[in-house]
């Protein structure tokens, strides 16, 4: 019987009635989304998982038991024994081949069996085929998964900080850990007894248990499943209930590195690379350090304080340069008060279009000017998109630099405002900033 809600058909792009209730079934299992909708009657033989007592078998034939065609286009193909993983618990899908035929992924039906997502032509019902497992792919995955209960278990021996979840991304894979209060030196510790525990080169071992067992056994984590258990034990450090693939032993993991870590979520989130994507991680680090190293046309361990001195160095040139900066306002400043004739009442006002000037660069200049009594700077500038507008006035001089600085925006067809005393602002109309500046010197008049 198949029991399915109405939401199935439309989000699954099934034609249900085109369709047998088996194939149906298989691509109700395969939509993640769905899975749990179904109560399934199934009668299918489950697929022999031969990764369980090998991981390192990579070659085998097997028997189609069923195919259905996708959503996608490709092809699910079930058989009656398999040496690919199925995508779970952490840990990515295999790829490979069968019959030469491209397998993309590998889903898990549960007790349907494993679905093969082949790219291509697909085996008959019936047919035996040949099975290949991209061993490159998968010793990946021994490493990260091995790597990935060594370290977990490293960080319970010396912080008893249990192992919250577990994923295998494309180039790092992470973990949580109930780990309160995070440092690098307490997390080196844990890397360092996880590699020394990989150069012991302990022998790991698979074995099944009852419920019952595993419950007088010191387990890392608790069981996720009832009935028969899958142990994975690294002899005298690990024991812990897993159905993925692991190394026969610790020797084969190579290094672990933790990259970097961050809090997340009340735990402690971390970047580690083992096996080949630690000495991937390296050589992408060294090449990094190098290429810094060479720009100062020195060794690769010497590039931090190198970098460390030109940073400190390049604060003081700024600090030095505002201060040149400074000094010079002040001298042009004077130039252009002594060619600024006073209005009545001994007001000067300094009104400018200069060329190219930064909005810090014509702010230094109207902050020199106003330290003159009674005088006022109107001061604009421009570059080929904006234009941009500083209005000061010393203490006692007339005028609300702010409401100025307003009237002129609107020409600019921008925003600015600001004090009484010193305002900025600033538009795209260029062609109007001679006019905008007009515009404030007679309404000072
Ligand atoms: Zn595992």
């Amino acid at each position: 019987m198949l029991v399915f809600r109405k939401g199935c058909q439309r989000i699954c792009g099934l034609l249900v009635e085109h369709k047998t209730a088996r194939a149906i079934q298989i691509e109700l299992l395969t939509c993640k989304v769905l899975r749990v909708a179904l109560l399934i009657n199934s009668t299918m033989p489950p697929t022999e998982r031969l990764y369980y007592n090998d991981s390192h078998l990579i070659e085998f034939e097997a028997r189609v038991t069923d195919k259905t065609e996708r959503v996608s286009g490709w092809t699910a193909v079930t058989l009656d024994r398999t040496a690919f993983y199925p995508t779970g618990g952490g840990q990515p899908s295999d790829t490979g081949t069968l019959d030469g035929e491209r397998v993309l992924e590998c889903i898990d039906g549960e007790e349907n069996g494993v679905l093969h997502v082949v790219q291509g032509r697909a085996p008959e019902v019936g047919a035996i085929v040949k099975g290949r497992v991209d061993w490159a792919r998968r010793l990946d995955h021994i490493q990260q998964h091995t790597g990935q209960h060594i370290l977990s278990q490293a960080f319970v021996t010396l912080f008893n900080a249990p192992t919250r979840g577990f994923r295998v991304l494309n180039d790092v894979s992470e973990i949580d850990v109930e780990l309160t209060n995070p440092t690098n030196e307490i997390i080196e510790r844990a890397v360092e007894l996880a590699n020394n525990v990989i150069w012991e080169d302990r022998q790991i071992t698979v074995r099944s248990v009852t419920a019952e067992e595993a419950a007088q056994l010191p387990l890392r984590k608790d069981p996720s499943r009832a009935g028969e258990l899958r142990l994975i034990e690294i002899a005298g450090f690990d024991l812990t209930p897993c159905g993925g693939t692991h190394a026969y032993r610790t020797g084969e993991v190579g290094m672990i590195a933790v990259r970097t870590w961050e809090r997340a979520k009340g735990l402690t989130r971390m970047e580690f690379a083992a096996g080949t994507r630690a000495l991937a991680d390296y050589r992408r680090a060294n090449k990094t350090a190098r290429a810094v190293a060479a720009l100062f046309s020195a060794s690769r361990d010497d590039g931090p304080k190198l970098t460390a001195r030109i940073v400190e160095e390049n604060k003081e040139l700024h600090r030095r340069a505002r201060a040149l900066e400074e000094i010079a306002a002040r001298v042009e400043a004077d130039e252009l008060l002594a060619s600024t004739t006073p209005k009545s009442g001994g007001v000067r006002v300094v009104s400018r279009i200069l060329d190219n000037r930064e909005a810090q660069s014509l702010k230094n200049l109207a902050l020199a000017l106003i330290t003159h009594p009674n005088t006022i700077a109107l001061l604009g500038s421009h570059d080929e998109t904006t234009a941009r507008l500083v209005f000061a006035k010393a203490v006692a001089a007339p005028g609300d630099m702010n409401v100025l600085m307003r009237e002129a925006c609107e020409l600019l067809d921008g925003h600015g405002g600001g004090k009484p005393d010193l305002a900025q602002g600033g538009g795209k109309n260029i062609d109007k900033l001679e006019e905008a500046i007009d515009q404030a010197v007679k309404r000072l008049i």
